[in-house]
């Protein structure tokens, strides 16, 4: 049985009303010259790469914040996160003035350290794993009173990401057949699922995994979440070993398709992004389009397709690499 965890339209309609003036509303454009790459269909771009801070995690943690007491946004905010969702966190609490430590690894991508202090937030760097992580921001929380931002276990965090799929009915009027959302640790799908099938039951959702960290096809194996071993995945932002229930259960209950990719075909989806669409995708957001080039979607003549492009955070020596493989 479907279990929503209460979760409504509502809940994300008034999200959007609320994180309005923190995000911009990212266009989705028709991505013409990757059509012959497919069967026919029409292929869509939900470009949150263009979204501030560069991916669309901005959108949880403002709804997040916003959901604060005052009293708690005077205490501030810690989170524990390797990338995007560390510089959302701190581009929001900025924006609303207030006071953030994040607690990164000490092996997160020098410019993602930088991006996030960049934005204004302290930073402290912790340990490898992400347990050493929560540790430390366990005890931010005992010493100095700061509240939990959580990337993915929050239901505010979750609705606020199924923003997106509302922008994206609203842009196309409901008039397309499937969409499909990159799949890390899964809020984003589980947002965007939940509203996409609450405002038309016909579309068909999927999300697409890494098949090096595969933890939502497992869990759905298994009939619940589970915890798989952490593979080589260049898709940094879906380096996530544990599904947690939360997502789990909007996942089971709203997807309908449920990929794996496997490493060369995200290899080759960010260098054909760059070059033929001449977006600049970070290869977490590229996944969707990965599993269009392996034969896993549908892309018949007709059938109209949208791709969540979910962030653009790549250093440039890697696209570098990618687009000269
Ligand atoms: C976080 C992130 C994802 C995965 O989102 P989840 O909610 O963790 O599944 C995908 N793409 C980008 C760019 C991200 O930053």
């Amino acid at each position: 049985m479907k279990n929503n965890h209460n979760l409504t339209l509502t809940d994300v309609t008034t999200a959007r009303r609320r994180i309005a003036p923190y995000i911009v509303e990212t266009p989705v454009i028709r991505a013409h010259k990757l059509e012959p790459l497919f069967n026919g269909a029409e292929i869509y771009l939900k470009l949150e790469n263009l979204q501030c801070t560069g991916s669309f995690k901005v959108r949880g943690v403002a709804n997040k914040m916003l959901n604060l007491s005052p009293e708690e946004l005077k205490r501030g905010v810690t989170a524990a996160s390797s990338g995007n969702h560390a510089q959302a966190v701190s581009y929001v609490s900025s924006r609303l003035g207030v006071d953030a430590c994040i607690v990164m690894p000490v092996n997160a991508p020098v410019s993602k350290v930088e991006g996030t202090r960049g934005y204004g937030a302290e930073v402290v760097l912790c340990g490898y794993t992400g347990e050493d992580r929560d540790q430390k921001c366990q005890e931010l929380i005992r010493e100095r009173g700061y509240s939990l931002v959580h990337s993915h276990m929050d239901p505010h965090v979750i609705t606020g990401h199924g923003t997106v799929a509302l922008e994206v009915y609203e842009q196309l009027r409901g008039c397309f057949d499937e969409i499909v959302f990159p799949c890390g640790a899964g809020s984003l799908t589980s947002g965007g699922a939940l509203a996409m099938k609450l405002l038309d039951d016909t579309i068909t959702v999927t999300a697409v995994e890494p098949a090096e960290v595969p933890r939502f096809t497992e869990s759905c194996k298994a009939g619940q979440a589970v915890t798989v071993q952490m593979g080589q995945t260049i898709a940094d932002g879906l380096r996530v070993s544990k599904a947690e229930v939360i997502n789990y259960d909007l996942i089971a209950g709203n997807v309908d398709h449920l990929l794996t990719v496997d490493e060369d075909s995200i290899a080759r989806a960010v260098k054909e992004v760059v070059t033929k669409a001449k977006i600049v995708a970070e290869p977490s957001a590229c996944v969707g389009i990965a599993a269009a080039l392996a034969g896993r979607i549908d892309t018949a003549v007709g059938r109209k397709i949208v791709f969540v492009i979910s962030g653009g955070n790549i250093d440039p020596s890697m696209l570098a690499d990618l687009v000269n493989r």
